[in-house]
């Protein structure tokens, strides 16, 4: 993969050449033979590589000595990786001239200053009724993200104004520096890492490129969702970075507890109290629903605790045309407060028992007089 020609020539400069004026050539140079400029010329692509594989040693003043000493024998002897060089391919639409002077040398991480990135996805949490979860609503609601800065378009320049390549990682956003057998690659701390220096930062974002904004976004909380579930709003989130697209907003759905109800999945759940002269001789109740109410017979002799399932009267299933049951758990209320002629009524009563009527108190008292026995 290395050039043949030597590096000096290529770069157009003489063994004499000071590191700027190094620099100097190879600027001019690689603007020339861009790929990006140069679509589909094989011989730029070719120039272009051969050119940083020139500057790349030239540049490096170590790596220079090794080479006016020993030639290119001398840089593969002396560890310098010079595989780092095959790896160019695949150029794309790139905005810095430089951003792919060292891409695939080494480390692999040069593309990061200028790739574009997804933006974040935000995550709310939001208060939904009972009601709005079975029968499903629109719900709007406020919240902040950050979005590019409209003034500067995202740049953090001034309008009028452009970044410029930040001159002592030449746009890469990395520094590389070698000792020995190592190369180090670590993040360019004069621009931070995105290959580029703002001189007149945009106003609004202080030469962020990335502002916070209000907005309010109306969100459709589907029939059936249930609590703790998760809304994603695709494309809601905060702005990408560099041409990315944008996260999502995941709503988290927080489900208000009811005054008469509970659920469990579909199933809608209810404890109703019913008298226990209901109980013994079986009533037609009155059960509400979420919206309005239904006609349940009770059948005589139901116990404290008795449960009913009565269909499809519960919660709409999630993406679904179904619905789950109604579960009716009676619970019989005992008399307070009665007259004297009630009290007089129910001792009548309690003296026409033969004892049959209660079948568990029967029982009871036989395990009783077992244990005794
Ligand atoms: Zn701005
Ligand atoms: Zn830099």
């Amino acid at each position: 993969m290395a050039t043949k020609r030597d590096y000096y020539e290529v770069l157009g400069v003489d063994r004499n050449a000071s590191q700027d004026d190094i620099k100097t050539a190879y600027r001019k140079l690689a603007k020339e033979c861009h790929p990006d400029l140069n679509p589909n010329d094989k011989t730029a692509e070719e120039r272009f590589k051969e050119l940083n594989e020139a500057n790349a040693v030239l540049s490096d003043p170590e790596k220079r000595e090794k080479y006016d000493r020993f030639g290119k024998d001398g840089l593969n002897t002396g560890g310098f990786d010079m595989d780092g060089f095959g790896g160019f391919g695949g150029f794309g639409g790139f905005g810095s001239i430089f951003d792919e002077l060292f891409g695939g040398a080494g480390a692999g991480g040069s593309r990061r200053a200028s790739r574009p990135m997804a933006g974040n996805s935000l995550r709310f949490s939001l208060k939904v009724s009972f009601e709005e979860a079975a029968f499903g609503a629109k719900k709007s609601f406020d919240f902040t993200r950050e979005e590019n800065c409209a003034t500067c378009t995202g740049t953090g320049a001034e309008p009028g104004t452009k970044s410029e390549t930040c001159h002592v990682c030449n746009g890469t956003g990395q520094v590389r520096s070698s000792g020995g057998f190592m190369v180090t690659v670590r993040t360019c701390t004069n621009c931070g890492g995105t290959g580029q220096v703002i001189k007149h930062r945009c106003k609004d974002c202080s030469g962020t490129g990335r502002v916070q904004k209000k907005r309010t976004a109306t969100v459709n909380i589907p029939a059936g969702i249930d609590n703790g579930q998760v809304v994603v709003m695709q494309g809601q989130g905060e702005s990408g970075f560099r041409g990315g697209p944008p996260g999502d907003l995941q709503i988290v759905v927080n489900v208000m507890p009811h005054k008469l109800f509970k659920r469990n999945g579909a199933d809608l759940l209810l404890n109703m109290p019913i008298s226990f002269t209901q109980a013994a001789l079986g009533a037609n109740i009155d059960v509400p629903l979420l919206k309005g109410s239904i006609k349940y017979n009770i059948p005589e002799g139901t116990q404290s605790g008795a449960k009913f399932r009565i269909k499809g009267e519960g919660i709409q299933r999630l993406n679904s045309k179904t619905k789950g049951d109604l579960i009716l758990t009676v619970t019989v209320e005992t008399p307070k407060r009665l007259s004297e002629k009630q009290k007089e009524l129910l001792r009548e009563f309690e003296k026409s028992l033969s004892g049959k009527e209660y079948q568990q108190s029967e029982s009871f008292l036989d395990k009783v007089k077992s244990i005794f026995s």
